[in-house]
């Protein structure tokens, strides 16, 4: 099976991304989410793979500057923090689709 590629990448939005994929499938990220998944080697260790930026630590009203893809396996992304070395592979995308708002961790206030 191949990774799917997306068709088309809408940054119109400034809180997110919307992939439309070959596989006729559309997700879409919001730009706080997309920060918090970043793999770049700032966020996550190379050599112990454990995140060193904490997701809890993007600001809701976090945005995305844009997104322009990489080769034909990645979407590098922008964000309003200046954070932009992120280069986001199609499969890991397709790993991490959008979950709704606090699912199972919803805790007490
Ligand atoms: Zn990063």
């Amino acid at each position: 099976m191949t990774t799917p590629q997306p068709l088309s990448i809408k940054t119109s939005d400034p809180t997110g991304i919307l992939i439309r994929w070959s596989s006729g499938e559309t997700t879409r990220f919001s730009a706080q989410r997309l920060r918090g998944l970043c793999p770049c080697a700032r966020c996550v260790n190379e050599l112990t793979g454990v995140r060193m930026h904490d997701p809890k630590s993007v600001p809701a009203q976090l945005q995305q500057t844009g997104a322009r893809l990489v080769g034909n396996y990645g979407l590098a992304v922008a964000f309003s923090d200046g954070h932009d070395t992120g280069i986001y592979s199609f499969r890991y995308l397709l790993d991490h689709p959008e979950q709704p708002e606090a699912a199972g961790t919803a805790q007490a206030p």
